[in-house]
């Protein structure tokens, strides 16, 4: 799979994801990355990417005719062009995991007072917001849309974790608690049923676990699996 990420600030985005698993799954060819200065495609000698708005108002806004051809520069037949905008489809789980199975997502980062509605009108396939609260731009939120994506794809995570197991998968319960060395510490023990080798007992603790920790904190959860 393929992420072309459009923004002001490429070195926002291409930094953080060059560390850890996503940085390694880069590296081996299992994930692409291309992030692009949206700038490139400024206008005149001073490569302007925003004006004021019409009808008045504060702050400015990017312009339709520098995001047409920032689009247009990466766009494929096969591309999924996502817009991040505080009021677009939240992002979850099941969004990565659709977003997983596409060949070429390309996730288009606004800034300052936002992006000409021109863009999400007639540019795009969808607009995405990662939760209800204003970011300064759609940087971080392209971040957290390539993480949570790129760790589904095969060969990204190998054999360190298993996605199927965790919060928000198909399993529709959070995780169960993890521990590890020291068996004690201050006092504070591991569950003695995690040390006894019996594979059927502790699968079945932690599915227990995992039930009652979904119902304590997140009931919405538990009300939709039922
Ligand atoms: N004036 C806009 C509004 O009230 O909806 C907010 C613009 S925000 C300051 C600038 C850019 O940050 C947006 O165009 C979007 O790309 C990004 N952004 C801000 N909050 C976001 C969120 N919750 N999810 C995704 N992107 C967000």
């Amino acid at each position: 799979m393929r992420f072309d990420v459009l923004t002001l600030f490429p070195d926002m985005v291409e930094g953080p994801l060059r560390h850890s698993m996503i940085g390694r799954a880069l590296e081996a060819g299992h994930v692409e990355l291309g992030v692009h200065d949206i700038r490139a495609h400024g206008l005149g000698r001073h490569r302007t990417v925003d004006d004021a708005p019409f009808g008045g108002g504060s702050g400015m806004v990017m312009r339709v005719d520098v995001l047409d051809p920032a689009i247009a520069a990466v766009r494929r037949p096969d591309s999924h062009v996502v817009l991040f905008e505080p009021s677009g489809t939240r992002f979850d789980q099941r969004m990565a995991e659709r977003f997983a199975t596409l060949p070429h997502l390309v996730l288009v980062c606004g800034h300052y007072e936002g992006i000409d509605a021109r863009v999400r009108e007639h540019l795009v396939d969808e607009t995405v917001s990662i939760g209800d609260y204003v970011l300064t731009g759609g940087e971080y939120a392209a971040l957290v849309v390539v993480d949570a994506t790129a760790r589904l794809l095969p060969g990204v995570l190998g054999n360190a974790t298993s996605a199927s197991d965790e919060s928000f998968s198909s399993s529709g319960t959070l995780e169960y608690p993890h521990y590890t060395r020291p068996r004690e510490y201050r006092g504070w023990a591991v569950p003695d049923i995690l040390l006894s080798g019996n594979h059927g007992r502790v699968d079945a603790w932690r599915r227990e676990q995992a039930r009652a920790r979904t119902e304590a904190v997140r009931p919405d959860l538990a009300r939709e699996k039922s």
